[in-house]
């Protein structure tokens, strides 16, 4: 491994002075910071941000310094990692700087991240919504836009979410959002460049207040809105609609609307998973000789042939009647349990039939044979 020369690195003269190397390092910072970097140089400038860092946390330290002044950075190789590729830890770098181990540096970062150690850079995200609404199981299995009536805060229109429509050039930082602010530290004096607290680094102040919204930016108001609801859906599902939420503070991002289904209980169908159950009267006589009949299905009416002899709750598969499936082209199936329905009233020769039927005696070989195995 080759000794890394970190005056090289931060482009200092070896006898140069604190302040100079500060101020080396806090140029290169600006220049090389990954989060102002444009999108194809990010890793380039990540892997130099790195180094500027890896030398500054030895020139900065007195000691460290001259370790390194007397044995290369081969002194810090394993020993708390800086100089060696595999022991630098960025993050901690990084995590230093924000406990404010290197409590001066931290103005810098003030300013890189645009104003607090939080990152001001990320204006507040507004409020993810919840809606919840119901649909019917033929909309499930259709699917179909819903139409979702919601209040929510939205930028006020008449000021554009500025909260007021005169402004004036903000007199502390003279329009530019940035003051400058003279820091005492362990390096000496020093001008360091902050956003302006007056106008909030806006470099303007507000000289009226919005009247539609009182001067805050946002206003509630009533929105009307398309979910499309995807065939298949399922009961306590919830559909995502990026950026319809609440707008955020200060011109942040807005939220998620997040619509929460329910499906309505269905008068004749019952949905498990995919497929759909449902119980068909059907009368003595269609039990006994089979028949062709109608049956609901939530797509309309079918054909389902009912078997000659077929007992009262059997249960008919019927292919392909199902519910659709959200992630693939095949249905789920129809279950048809068949009721076979008794006759209670008979007219005189509906008896006589039946009384003859009975005089026929059922098969009863089937159950006989049981009997005979497990009972006799
Ligand atoms: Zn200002
Ligand atoms: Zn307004």
């Amino acid at each position: 491994m080759s000794n890394k020369d970190y005056y090289q690195i931060l482009g200092v003269q070896k006898s140069a002075t604190k302040e100079e190397i500060k101020k080396a390092f806090k140029r290169l910072a600006l220049k090389y910071h990954p989060d102002r970097a444009p999108e194809d140089k990010k890793k380039e400038n990540e892997e130099k941000f790195k180094e500027i860092n890896e030398a500054v946390s030895i020139l900065g330290d007195d000691k460290k310094r001259q370790q390194y002044d007397q044995f290369g950075s081969a002194a810090f190789s394993g020993a708390g990692g800086a100089g060696s590729q595999q022991g630098f830890d960025y993050s901690d770098v990084m995590s230093q700087f924000k406990s404010g181990m290197f409590g001066d540096f931290d103005d810098i970062f003030d300013h890189l991240f645009g104003g607090s150690r939080e990152g001001r850079k990320h204006a507040p995200r507004g409020a993810d919504l919840l809606y919840e609404t119901e649909i019917t199981l033929e909309e499930a299995y259709a699917g179909s836009p819903k139409s979702i009536s919601l209040n929510k805060l939205e930028r006020c229109p008449k000021c554009q979410g500025k909260g007021a429509h005169e402004f004036e050039s903000c007199p502390h930082c003279h329009g530019s959002g940035y003051l400058k602010r003279t820091q005492r530290t362990p390096f000496g004096v020093f001008q360091q460049t902050g956003p302006c607290p007056y106008c909030h680094g806006k470099g303007e102040l507000p000289q009226d207040s919005c009247d539609d919204c009182g001067g805050e930016g946002l206003i509630r108001r009533k929105k009307e809105l398309e979910a499309s609801i995807p065939a298949g859906i399922e009961d306590g599902m919830r559909l995502r609609l990026p950026g319809e939420g609440e707008v955020g503070e200060q011109n942040g991002p807005a939220g998620d609307l997040y619509v929460q289904i329910s499906i309505e209980p269905h008068q004749l169908f019952q949905r498990k998973g995919k497929d759909l159950h449902v119980t068909v009267p059907i009368s003595f006589s269609q039990a006994v000789l089979g028949d062709e009949i109608e049956v609901p299905t939530i797509d309309g009416k079918a054909e389902l042939t009912i078997p000659a002899g077929t007992q009262t709750e059997t249960i008919l598969r019927m292919r392909g009647k199902g519910m659709p499936s959200l992630h693939s082209s095949d249905k789920g199936d129809q279950m048809v349990t068949v009721h076979v329905v008794v006759p209670t009233k008979l007219n005189k020769k509906q008896k006589e039939l039946i009384k003859d039927l009975h005089e026929e005696k059922p098969q009863l070989g089937f159950f006989k044979k049981i009997f005979t195995s497990t009972l006799f």
